[in-house]
């Protein structure tokens, strides 16, 4: 449907934009900041997570331009001074469903609803969890999903991490500042993570393995004490004290409102090809959302910049050929 651009950005009604970005990760906040300065005055809904992701990370080590690292959370405050420069509007709300099937889109947010001649989806991943029984009970009672976030209560304690890809191991290392001692359980015996961290887990004095184990419960009353442990060759059974565990094994994609409407591949993730463009004409997407591969905040960024060049290109075919 075309657009007559002139009027699609309703100026009686604040809430009609040209650009509508959804998430404020890496992705969203690049892609608020190309089309700010494309001159589409973008909006941009912070979902839950202001930052996403990256802004729970305690350093950032490999984001070109920082030779010291940066914190995560400096990083996301950083992306959205500079897109809030070039005129991007950052609105603290979470998009609850869409409407895509005509335009402007319909976004409908806490805060009321949104219409949008053009979107950027950058609602990223969130953790996923072992679903075992405790898990969920004593989650905030030494469960945990964030080592930046909940390090600190396990200083001088003893705690687990769950999982072998890089997350377990970079937030495994993050946790010896505090915890005395970090055991990894991993459900076999070699690790997914690169070699580097792989090695600085392996040097480190305070992290040791449980090869080949799964966790089966979490035993706490009102906090975690133990986790319940299988090794899967022998099938033995047996019980680790432990004041927390933390687990990092894998994501899934915020994609739920999008189903039905956006094509997606099996695990979620919307499938989009190299310009960005989803199966809708006018709906592009950026960053984890649609990347389960690389997950990076250089990558996200990146893939926010082209969503917002395609959005731009989109706009200006449709002003140009009304
Ligand atoms: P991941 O690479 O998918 O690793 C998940 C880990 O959890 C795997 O070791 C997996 O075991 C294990 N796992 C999955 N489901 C499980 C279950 N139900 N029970 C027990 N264990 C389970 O996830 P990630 O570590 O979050 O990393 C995701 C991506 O982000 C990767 O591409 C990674 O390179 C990237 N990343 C990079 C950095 C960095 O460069 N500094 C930091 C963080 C993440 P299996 O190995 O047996 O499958």
């Amino acid at each position: 449907m075309p657009l007559n651009l002139g009027n699609s950005s309703n100026t009686s009604d604040p809430r009609h934009v040209k650009v509508l970005v959804l998430g404020s990760g890496p992705a969203g906040l690049s892609a608020a900041l190309y089309a700010a300065r494309a001159e589409l005055e973008p909006l941009v809904l912070t979902g839950i997570e202001l930052g996403g992701q990256a802004a729970l990370t305690h350093t950032i080590e490999n984001y070109p331009g920082f030779p010291d690292g940066v914190g995560g959370s400096e990083l996301g405050e950083l992306f959205q001074k500079q897109a809030e420069r070039f005129g991007a509007k950052v609105e603290f709300d979470t998009a609850n469903s869409v409407d895509l099937s005509a335009r402007p889109f319909k976004v409908n947010g806490d805060g009321g609803e949104y219409l949008a001649d053009t979107l950027i989806v950058g609602t990223g991943a969130r953790p996923n969890h072992l679903e075992i029984p405790g898990e969920y009970e004593l989650t905030g009672k030494g469960v945990s999903y964030c080592a930046t976030c909940d390090g600190w209560f396990f200083k001088e304690k003893k705690v687990v991490v769950v999982g072998g890809g890089d997350s377990a191991l970079e937030e495994g290392l993050f946790l010896t500042r505090f915890a005395t001692s970090v055991t990894i359980i991993h459900r076999r015996d070699s690790l997914r993570a690169g070699k580097v961290l792989q090695n600085r887990a392996f040097g480190n004095p305070k992290i040791n393995f449980i090869w080949s184990s799964v966790v089966t419960e979490v035993i706490g009353a009102d906090k975690v004490t133990a986790l319940k442990l299988k090794n899967i060759e022998s099938g033995a059974e047996s019980e680790f004290p432990t004041n927390g565990v933390f687990i990092f094994i894998g994501h899934t994609p915020n994609t739920q409102m999008f189903k039905g409407q956006l094509d997606m591949d099996e695990m979620g993730y919307i499938n989009a090809n190299h310009l960005m463009e989803t199966s809708v004409p006018g709906v592009f997407v950026a960053g984890e959302v649609a990347d389960s591969h690389f997950r990076q905040v250089i990558t996200s960024a990146g893939m926010g910049a082209a969503a917002a060049i395609q959005a731009t290109h989109f706009i200006e075919k449709e002003t140009l050929n009304p």
